[in-house]
């Protein structure tokens, strides 16, 4: 079933319209702290979990904001598959006849489950202590969500009109449960949602050492997840008359050869430009490792040092573990059956199948099953042949914009475009052919990642810092452009 609210229909019944208020009056500093603060205490407290929660209601409550600030209803939509999974699309108008195409930015409603007894205080309540915002969704990522539904609604008081459309989804399901927002809409409304590239605040940003700032980092690509299970059975036996042949050193024998044979390197654009970013920033052996390794060709040594960093070796090829080990069912009987769940964060531009295919190589062993597992748990003989897209080479109308951003809110603080290891709803627009970049103005110490986590907070003054960026970023984006330039 579809689910379709009209915020007109919202509005009116909220007696919006009655009031009389001029519509493009720009804000001020302490208006837009206050509508900001507002904005991020109301989606704190509407519970967006899977198992008890709703997006639609955060849908609403942000639709109708921005309708009584002035978006015209036929631009504001909330829609999703069911009446908890609701999605809020809305097109900010740029300049009549514009032959460019829009820009999509993606950020999700959901929330990780959180339980009042695991902290401190409740985990759906703002509040605001020693200078942090607390509240589950403070740093994934409500904190954005707030920042750009804040800006929508400065830039529309503004008056100010971009050179395209810039497209605003609020979605449904990154986190979990049944229904991705992002994919929902890519499959039954990609009009609504098709652009030239996307920017996703769920990844990005000011990374911070006790406050100092350090990196602005932009993600330009994401590695692709899969499990695999590895299954061994054997008729077993009594454990007083062994034979050679045994299912727990079938798995055992797969798993030495796994930890002994690393994945090829590899190199795209974004880790390119990451290792050479990098080189300028670090000192010493590791800025020549970083140099040696975006050399042709790359030196083998300098490879192998860099990977013994787990960041590093994550960053120059495809990586799997093993995660999960289960065999046997007595201490005095030969094991009928073994298994172990392997891991894998695969680079961009190879497929599930294909490193499955590589894993199956690797084990040599025709006795020993090499499974897909879906998501769902599912096993399957063959992966799919789905992979993420190699990334293009970083655009750079986006890049001018976000170093010049940055220089305004954090000077001096280097740009270093990463690959991310984990994984979030840009995968799915990068996987429909939309280039997409993780860009955030939040900024945060590199030991304080409390998402998923207990006592999730936000620096205060990163939050409203936040606010600041996306309003410069997002007009150097479609400021209008002379000729020539
Ligand atoms: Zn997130």
């Amino acid at each position: 079933m579809r689910y379709h609210v009209s915020p007109a229909a919202l509005a009116l019944a909220a007696g919006m319209f009655l009031a009389t208020r001029t519509l493009s009056a720009p804000l001020s500093e302490s208006e837009t702290h206050s509508l900001a603060h507002d904005i991020f205490k109301q989606l704190i407290e509407i519970n967006t979990t899977d198992s008890v929660g709703s997006t639609t209601v955060a849908a609403n409550a942000m639709a109708a904001r921005l309708v009584d600030a002035g978006f015209p209803a036929a631009d504001v939509t909330v829609l999703g598959p069911n009446d908890r999974k609701g999605n809020l699309v809305v097109r900010y108008r740029g300049q009549r006849g514009s032959k460019l195409k829009p820009i999509l930015i993606i950020a999700h409603l959901d929330v990780v489950e959180a339980r009042r007894e695991d902290w401190s205080s409740d985990p759906f309540q703002f509040v605001e202590k020693d200078g942090y915002y607390y509240g589950r969704g403070t740093q994934d990522m409500k904190s954005s969500d707030a920042i750009v539904v804040t800006d929508f609604i400065r830039l529309k008081k503004a008056g100010y009109v971009p050179d395209r459309d810039i497209i605003l989804a609020l979605t449904a399901d990154e986190e979990g449960g049944k229904s991705n927002g992002v994919l929902w809409l890519l499959d039954n409304h990609r009009d609504l949602i098709d652009a030239d590239y996307v920017l996703n605040p769920d990844s990005g940003g000011v990374v911070t050492d006790h406050g100092k700032p350090l990196t602005m980092e932009i993600e330009a690509t994401e590695k692709l997840y899969a499990d695999f299970e590895l299954v061994a059975t054997n008729p077993g036996g009594h454990s007083s008359l062994p034979r050679p042949d045994n299912a727990i050193y079938h798995i055992v024998d797969a798993l030495a050869r796994l930890q002994a044979t690393p994945f090829p390197f590899e190199m795209n654009a974004v880790t390119r430009e990451y290792f050479t970013a990098m080189a300028a920033i670090d000192k010493g052996l590791l800025a020549e490792d970083f140099r040696a390794i975006t050399a042709t060709p790359p030196d083998p040594k300098a490879i192998d040092r860099l990977a013994e960093d787990p960041r590093y070796n994550s960053t120059m090829r495809t990586t799997c573990v093993a995660t999960m080990l289960a065999a046997g069912h007595a201490p005095n009987a030969l094991p009928q059956h073994a298994e172990a769940n392997v891991n894998c964060r695969i680079f961009p531009g190879h497929s599930q199948e294909e490193i499955r295919l590589s894993l199956v190589k690797l084990f040599a062993d025709p006795a020993l099953r090499v499974l897909y597992k879906s998501d769902a748990g599912e096993l399957a003989e063959h992966g799919s042949d789905r992979k993420a897209m190699v990334p293009p080479p970083l655009r750079a109308d986006v890049m001018n914009a976000l170093h010049s951003a940055t220089e305004t809110l954090w000077p001096g603080t280097p740009v270093v475009p990463i690959m991310e290891t984990g994984a979030s709803d840009s995968i799915h627009t990068m996987a429909a052919g939309i280039p997409s970049y993780g860009i955030s103005g939040i900024a945060l110490d590199h030991d304080d990642n409390r998402m998923h986590g207990r006592d999730e907070r936000i620096p205060v003054e990163s939050f409203y810092r936040g606010v600041d960026f996306y309003y410069d970023f997002l007009q150097k984006l479609t400021a209008k452009k002379t000729r020539g330039q």
